[in-house]
């Protein structure tokens, strides 16, 4: 058994979880199948392992032999938690462990296992029955991202087969499975007789949660960040003690509110944490919260209720009764969100120092993976960014839109957990009531999947349609994923997985990037494009230029700047000269190929891996050193598959290219986007009228060879090279014939006004000569 501190102890007893441990134990041992439910802050997370553990579960020669897999949405979430649960197990905290993609601490001893649902999902691909596990959890089941849903299909069957297996051999054990959700939109895997032919017990902790009080904005102010500064200020000068929990929707506003709080309360360096350095270097990859630092512009949502000016804010929210003004004078402002390194993420658990209040910024990581101790007051701004994909014309858009009314309600539950709380709700009523949704929609739904298909079809599922998913992508997707893995060679014409198609799946790859390496070995390029896919797979590593170069001072034209903006300004030119020189140094070996860029900064980095060197360079350490591990991952797994390269060596300082594999290499990366082709508009066989000559290549349209079914109310069908290309850069004469393009992306329609539609841009890969 284990034996906890008294500390530990005395705070466990008070989770909701740990009040229905027999029930919920109980379930588990009469079913291999079980759902458990319960609000943010019961302690799903950190209770249920620790009861399997004490039942007797994760160790290899107990009578259910095998680990627990718990698994979680998000990098932070795995790390953090195993560490939690670590140690509240006191003198079996050892056994604890995580694993992320590149990066773990299982051994032998391990028995609770922490790790993202991408690495379960490849080990389904290698043991389809599991077999070193005796239980697996499926944390934040009510997240629906791709990854959940796909293992929540796949373990169905394999909880089947281990069911098959045991009654065969008794020395095999039925695997538990445990999905674990925050919220009650669960039918989607309770209800789905395709999935579960019987529906699973459903065991609820109630939270003892304290009453949020919740206050709607009389009015939506478009600048939220702005509006949160407001609010902020306004209720750590009003409010009694208790921390402050603040949702924005990304790294950028994050950076921005933080330093807006620093200047006015002239809180030091240290307090405000790495928030401060715009660099953001350390900073890993992750899906769920790539900042394209894309700025939406929002302006035009025109959403008002009323057109008063509100100066005065809603002074009466603040009205607390007694305890007003009874708060701490200092803050303790700390950022939150998944591109932060994990050390930082962690000081969030710490308690504020003494006489401050704990002000968090975060992104919507803190709205269910994570429980911070001590909020009272939520300031929800009621919007987050999120990946759209358009299955028709394949646009991507990173967008911020409103959340639904199931995550605006777990938000604000976050003020509930340790006492009475209040929720500020940067936004009224009627726009709630009228905008949010009810739910988000699942993510398998708003995202390319030629990964699941190809991953599935290697595990020969042919009729991919036939997959228990918690909820089918619609037929045109899946349509339009096997068309492009027909493209890719990856499928045969009638749906088989081919040999190339079953090589491609076993690179942790986009099937497009498999492809790429797989032609890549001609001209002795096979190294340099390791480097590029890797790089490529990567979609975060320069450093938005918004992000680096200060915003303007803002001014009148003929208003005069004073001496100090005048130096600001200085200092602002001087910032844009050197990130345009070297963005235009990456350039160096090739002016028109964003891959070539790539593979450029890919290179150099190898060459100086350091931080100091990312700095100087606008560029994304963590971000670095990932590639760096995945071309040796990639350099090993082509050498254990491959007969062809079993003497491949890892090289990781390269020489740069010469200028024959410049140009194989161009073509090796176009061979992953076959149908991402765009060709000059003047050149295709009916342009388009142009009204006037183009002065900048961003102004040169392009028509997509394969149609992309772009509707658009102007009948503009043409696309333009993004600004952050190389080719951006270069005179409109010169733009080139053909452009191969990674994906389309267009502004939100929302920003659109009659004057201003937004084009559609080219995240450009390279041109093809
Ligand atoms: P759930 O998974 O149901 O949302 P958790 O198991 O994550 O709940 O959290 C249960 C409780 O444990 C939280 O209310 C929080 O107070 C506490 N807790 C979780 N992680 C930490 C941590 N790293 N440091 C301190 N307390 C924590
Ligand atoms: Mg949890």
């Amino acid at each position: 058994s284990v034996s906890r501190t008294s500390e530990i102890q005395e705070v466990r007893l008070k989770l909701p979880v740990v009040a229905e441990e027999q029930k919920i134990m109980e379930a588990v041992h009469n079913n291999n199948l079980v759902v458990v439910y319960g609000a943010t802050g019961s302690g799903k997370t950190t209770q249920v392992p620790q009861f399997l553990f004490e039942a007797g579960y994760g160790s290899p020669n107990s009578p259910t032999p095998g680990m627990i897999g718990v698994t979680q949405p998000r990098r932070v979430a795995a790390v953090s938690m195993a560490k939690r649960v670590g140690d509240e197990m006191g003198d079996h905290g050892k056994r604890v462990a995580y694993q992320i993609r590149f990066e773990g601490t299982v051994g032998t001893q391990t028995a609770i296992k922490f790790m993202t649902d991408g690495v379960l999902l490849r080990e389904v691909a290698q043991d389809i029955a599991l077999r070193k596990y005796s239980a697996i959890i499926i944390d934040e089941a009510h997240e629906r991202s791709v990854n959940t849903d796909i293992l929540i299909g796949m373990l169905s069957r394999v909880v089947k087969l281990r069911e098959e297996m045991a009654t065969e051999d008794p020395s095999v054990k039925p695997l538990k499975l445990i999905i674990m959700s925050a919220t009650l939109r669960i039918t989607d895997f309770t209800q789905n007789t395709t999935l579960f032919s019987t529906p699973p017990p459903v065991l609820q902790a109630e939270g003892r949660q304290y009453p949020v009080t919740v206050h709607f904005a009389r009015k939506t102010h478009h600048d939220y960040v702005e509006e949160a500064f407001r609010k902020i200020s306004k209720g750590h000068k009003k409010l009694p003690p208790g921390g402050f929990l603040v949702f924005l929707t990304g790294q950028n506003e994050i950076t921005q509110l933080s330093k807006r709080l620093r200047d006015a309360f002239r809180i030091g360096q240290a307090a405000t944490g790495p928030s401060v350095r715009i660099s953001g270097n350390d900073a890993p990859i992750e899906t769920e919260d790539i900042d394209f630092g894309d700025t939406i512009d929002d302006n035009n949502d025109d959403y008002d209720d009323e057109d008063e000016v509100d100066i005065n804010l809603d002074d009466a929210d603040f009205d607390v009764g007694e305890e007003a003004d009874t708060g701490p004078t200092k803050m303790h402002v700390l950022p939150l969100y998944s591109l932060l390194p994990t050390r930082e993420q962690l000081k969030v658990f710490e308690p504020p120092p003494d006489g401050s209040r704990l002000v968090i910024l975060a992104t919507n990581v803190a709205e269910t993976s994570l429980t911070i101790p001590g909020i009272r007051y939520v300031f929800d701004c009621g919007r987050s960014k999120e990946r759209k994909y358009d299955r028709t014309t394949g646009v991507q858009s990173f967008e911020v839109g409103w959340i639904s009314k199931a995550s605006a309600s777990q938000r604000a539950g976050r003020a509930g957990r340790t006492g009475p709380g209040h929720c500020y709700r940067l936004y009224s009523s009627a726009v709630y009531e009228r905008d949010f949704p009810e739910f988000a929609e699942p993510e398998i739904l708003r995202m390319p999947i030629e990964g699941v298909v190809l991953q599935l079809k290697a595990m020969n599922l042919q009729h991919v349609v036939n997959f228990p998913f918690p909820t089918p992508p619609d037929r045109q997707s899946l349509a339009s994923s096997e068309k492009l893995l027909t493209y890719l060679s990856a499928i045969s014409p009638t749906g088989q997985i081919t040999s190339t198609g079953v090589t491609m799946s076993i690179f942790p790859l986009s099937p497009r990037f498999a492809r790429i390496l797989l032609v890549g070995h001609l001209y002795d390029c096979l190294p340099y494009t390791i480097a590029l896919v890797a790089g490529l797979s990567a979609a975060d590593i320069f450093i938005p230029e918004n992000q680096v170069i200060p915003a303007a001072v803002p001014k009148e034209e003929d208003e005069y700047l004073t001496n100090a903006e005048r130096v600001e300004e200085d200092l602002r030119q001087g910032i844009r000269r050197k990130f345009n020189k070297v963005q235009k140094d990456f350039c160096f070996l090739d002016d028109k190929s964003d891959a070539i860029k790539l593979l450029q900064v890919v290179g150099e980095f190898a060459h100086e891996p350091t931080e100091a060197w990312c700095q100087a360079h606008y560029v994304r350490f963590k971000v670095l050193k990932e590639i760096l591990q995945l071309r040796r991952q990639i350099t090993d797994l082509l050498r254990t598959n491959i007969t062809a390269f079993a003497g491949l060596k890892y090289q990781e300082k390269l020489d740069p290219p010469s200028a024959k594999q410049v140009k194989a290499l161009k073509q090796m990366a176009a061979a992953g986007f076959i149908d991402h082709i765009a060709i000059r508009a003047d050149l295709s066989p009916n342009p388009p009228e142009t009204r006037r000559k183009p002065t900048r290549a961003i102004d040169v349209p392009y028509l997509t060879l394969f149609p992309s079914h772009i509707k658009r109310d102007d009948d503009d069908k043409a696309v333009y090279i993004h600004p952050s290309s190389p080719l951006a850069h270069i005179s409109p004469q010169e733009c080139p014939e053909y452009i191969v393009y990674s994906y389309l992306q267009r502004a939100t329609p929302a920003a659109a006004t009659p004057e201003k539609i937004p084009k559609t841009r080219m995240h450009a890969l390279t041109d093809i000569t």
